[in-house]
């Protein structure tokens, strides 16, 4: 639980600092005034690269979400933050504009959000186009058929109690605004990925700065950073596919290659498998298999004396140990070992509910146990004399490995 905070927490750590950043920016008046207009620029450039990131990595979500947030903008350029006579030249009435876009912003953000992607990336952006663009389409026509009675749903504040004000928002739109708030952030609490995280500030920024409209840089800074929060996400998401492995949380196969190549001239490498562990998939299933296996990279992830777990594929894992010998490295992973071995793991659980699998019903009944536990087998081996390189001394540390579990399992072999 604590780690699940903390993991939140640091979601959010580029997105606030980017935006008090723009607040610093904007209290203190410390962008020169033959800068502003390179702001309206970067606005084109951060849209840019943004929807060139998010369609290279196939994401359409984030693209459509960049694709709001710079509509927007544009919008309230063009159609409401005009002097009257090119103002009046517009499709729209500016204040209709204004509080369509108040209204659309944040729920075609919410929207889009809450629809995955599930279909191929040409369709999946058809799809979103047509939908969000015949509401957009429908709406206009509405509104310029029926102004008053659409004024009528936007100007009165029908529940006085429920409104603030000082937003400057519709009280319809402040309704869709809230909404979208606790919706995404309730999304981001079950799915807590970088993209959510910088949604979510990036519709708050984006949504408190239509009333400022008017004024010099608030729009120009909130799209600006809500953009680049955005494209960040996006660059966040990959590192993280690239780098951590997606059931354990730990780093993966990659990250420990990149980290090997980094090690000084002294080091301890170990080589960990769990044992049985086909058993345990063909007794239990596959299901509560990759929870162990979660449950034992947490036990790994723990690991102290300056060691760092890796998964090194399947239920095998790598844990490295800079500057320390075989022999200094043993009581640490020995520490793990235990801590392993006595973890018991619940049997009856949502995921693996007997009457989900049949045959695990079978075989449960028989054992009729709630509570199980695994134990893993684990070889170190060090740089010396004869092993000169990372390849050399996990090679050592794999046949070290083979040593233990002929050894009988749930034990550690030093390789000589
Ligand atoms: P030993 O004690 O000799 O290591 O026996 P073992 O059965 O663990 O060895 P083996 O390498 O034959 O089996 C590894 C098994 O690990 C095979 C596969 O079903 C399971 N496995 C590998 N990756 C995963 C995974 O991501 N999830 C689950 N549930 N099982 C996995
Ligand atoms: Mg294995
Ligand atoms: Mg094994």
């Amino acid at each position: 639980m604590r780690h699940r905070l903390t993991h939140l927490f640091s979601l959010f750590i580029a997105p606030l600092l980017l935006a008090a950043a723009v607040l610093f920016i904007l209290v203190f008046e410390l962008l020169p005034g033959e800068l502003t207009h390179l702001v309206d620029l970067s606005i084109w450039l951060f849209a840019l690269i943004g929807a060139l990131l998010t369609l290279s990595y196939a994401r359409t979500r984030n693209f459509f979400a960049i694709l709001f947030v710079f509509g927007g903008y544009q919008a309230l350029m063009l159609t409401i933050n005009q002097p009257a006579t090119q103002g009046a030249a517009a499709i729209l009435q500016p204040e209709m504009a204004y509080n369509l876009l108040s209204f659309f912003l944040p729920l075609f953000i919410l929207v889009n959000s809450l629809w995955t992607e599930r279909f191929h990336l040409l369709q999946d952006l058809l799809l979103r186009s047509l939908v969000f663009g015949l509401i957009l389409t429908i709406t206009v026509a509405v509104a310029l058929r029926f102004p008053l009675q659409l004024d009528q749903l936007f100007t009165p504040v029908h529940y006085p109690s429920f409104y603030l004000e000082s937003l400057g928002l519709p009280q319809i739109s402040f309704f869709v605004f809230l909404i979208s708030l606790v919706v995404l952030f309730i999304q981001l609490l079950l799915n807590p990925q970088p993209y959510f995280a910088a949604q979510w500030v990036a519709l708050t920024a984006s949504v408190l700065m239509l009333p400022h409209f008017a004024e010099e840089l608030i729009p120009q800074l909130a799209t600006a950073m809500a953009l680049v929060m955005l494209s960040l996400a996006v660059l966040h998401e990959a590192f993280q596919m690239a780098f951590r492995d997606d059931l354990t949380g730990l780093p993966g196969r990659r990250a420990l290659n990149e980290r090997l190549q980094r090690l000084g001239r002294n080091y301890a490498i170990a080589m960990s498998d769990v044992d049985k562990f086909k058993n345990f998939n063909d007794t239990y299933g596959h299901d509560l298999g990759d929870q162990v296996l979660k449950m034992v990279a947490a036990q790994l992830k723990r690991v102290s004396g300056g060691g760092k777990a890796y998964r090194y594929g399947g239920e095998e894992f790598t844990l490295v140990f800079p500057g320390k010998t075989a022999e200094q490295a043993k009581p640490y992973l020995e520490k793990l070992r235990v801590a392993i071995e006595n973890y018991q793991v619940k049997i009856r659980d949502e995921k693996s509910r007997p009457d989900k699998d049949k045959e695990g019903k079978k075989k449960r009944s028989k054992t009729d146990r709630d509570w199980v536990s695994v134990t893993i087998s684990m070889g170190i081996a060090e740089r010396g004399p004869e092993l000169g390189n990372p390849e050399e001394v996990i090679k050592a540390a794999d046949q070290a490995l083979y040593k233990a579990k002929k050894g009988g399992r749930n034990q550690i072999a030093l390789a000589k």
